[in-house]
């Protein structure tokens, strides 16, 4: 069933925006937390998407509780990080930081960990737009306005929700259209 929805959205994407997560993998684990925890990710997460070896960590569960999260993890963040510019240089920092030695890495963390945070409204702000657009395409809206609700208690940083980076960027696509809002956050070489 969660198959077919993903295929769909792949299609939806691919007639909409020529682009598909198509490197992106997906596992589900019977204990997510569990891996969370061993691999120093967010443990209040419900999921999780590590850029380095562009995999989407979900929880297994039923449809309606599992298929926001797919569409955000692996449709929104798995298309950012393979197509998105500032997608593809989080890769590339994540996988210069496993090849370092140890002094290197005291020095690169900062860097990577600065252009993580200018870059995060963007990454998280268009995965909750991803969510909204193929929630709705799917004709799951009703999920989609849950999700949402929980967005506005989902922290970015100490100062600003995830839903706050989405209507950062919703209000951006209301004003220029939906290409330009993609061009925005690095996709089709960025420029506007
Ligand atoms: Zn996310």
């Amino acid at each position: 069933m969660i198959k077919e929805y993903i295929e769909q959205a792949e299609n939806i994407l691919l007639e909409e925006f020529s682009v598909l997560p198509f490197r992106s993998n997906i596992i589900y684990y019977d204990n997510l937390q569990t891996f969370l925890h061993k691999n120093g990710l967010n443990t209040k997460g419900e999921s999780a998407y590590t850029p380095k070896d562009l995999t989407a960590h979900l929880p297994k569960g039923n449809l309606e509780d599992i298929l926001p999260l797919v569409y955000h993890e692996y449709h929104g963040h798995g298309t950012f990080c393979e197509f998105s510019m500032y997608g593809q240089k989080l890769v590339a920092n994540e996988r210069i930081y496993d090849r370092l030695d140890y002094e290197q890495k005291i020095k690169f963390v900062p860097k990577a960990q600065e252009y993580f945070e200018a870059v995060k409204p963007y990454f998280e702000g268009f995965a909750i737009w991803m969510e909204e657009f193929l929630l709705t395409k799917s004709g799951k809206k009703d999920l989609w306005k849950l999700r949402k609700e929980k967005s506005k208690a989902m922290p970015l940083d100490f100062q600003h929700s995830y839903f706050e980076a989405y209507s950062m960027l919703k209000n951006y696509e209301k004003r220029k259209g939906t290409d330009a809002l993609w061009r925005k956050v690095g996709f089709f070489g960025g420029k506007k």
